[in-house]
């Protein structure tokens, strides 16, 4: 029997020579960017043909659908990485904190504040990111560019966060906004290092911004993180 590669197989082929070759093109290294399958829309059976094809970091942006899929898979993978990429409501801190590899979606003091306690609480330090708003539309979420700094100084000092750095979602625009908003977050990455003590930049090393429509753009501006759904599971 002729075995077929699956069609998630075959996407997650495409999406890894596109991503060396907009690497290659914007003169970096492939190992420097990271993909994350975001399995928001897609069931156990679409995230197990991703695993059986190497995949290892997902991310789902509801806390139920987070809670039962790694419920669900952990006991056949223990190396899955599972990444928050959605709206935080304080309620549901207590199911993400310590289950989220890395938190992508901090975007206010009341829940950086909320996810330090509660990782106290559990005696961990929770990876995450700050969400900057940085096209300015008004439905999404995320830190306003002048908020930030206050925002990461608050969050540096809170014992249960560690800071891994900065998350945006880019304008829906013509190509040349939404390279402006991952311009924009580059420059408030490398602002925000500047600002940090020497102990604390060591850490603050992750851009996550890049989805299905314009990963490509977002490689070029120096992305780390890439989230993708559409083109792994369509
Ligand atoms: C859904 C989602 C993605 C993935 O979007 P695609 O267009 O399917 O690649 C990335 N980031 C966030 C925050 C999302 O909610």
């Amino acid at each position: 029997m002729i075995s077929e590669r699956s069609h998630i197989a075959q996407n997650i082929d495409r999406l890894n020579e596109r991503i060396s070759a907009a690497c290659q093109k914007a003169g970096r290294d492939v190992g420097e960017v990271r993909l994350v399958a975001v399995s928001k829309t897609v069931g156990l059976s679409e995230i197990r043909e991703a695993l059986a094809y190497g995949v290892r970091d997902f991310g789902e942006n509801r806390s139920p659908s987070l809670v039962e899929k790694q419920d669900e898979l952990k006991a056949d993978f223990n190396d899955i990485r599972w990444h928050f990429i959605g709206h935080i409501q304080s309620n549901k801190v207590k199911e993400i904190v310590g289950r989220a590899a890395l938190i992508h979606s901090v975007a206010s003091e009341h829940i950086a504040l909320a996810i330090s306690q509660r990782a106290e609480l559990m005696g961990v330090r929770q990876p995450v990111l700050l969400e900057v708003n940085t096209s300015g539309e008004p439905q999404k979420d995320g830190v306003s560019a002048s908020g930030l700094a206050g925002l990461l100084d608050l969050a540096m000092s809170l014992k249960g966060l560690q800071v891994r750095g900065l998350m945006t979602m880019a304008a829906i625009a013509e190509e040349s906004g939404v390279r402006a908003s991952f311009r924009a977050l580059k420059r408030l990455f490398e602002e925000s290092r500047d600002s940090l003590d020497v102990h604390e930049k060591t850490t603050f090393d992750l851009l996550s911004m890049g989805m299905t429509d314009d990963f490509e753009i977002a490689i070029a501006e120096g992305a780390t993180i890439l989230r993708i759904g559409r083109a792994v599971w369509e």
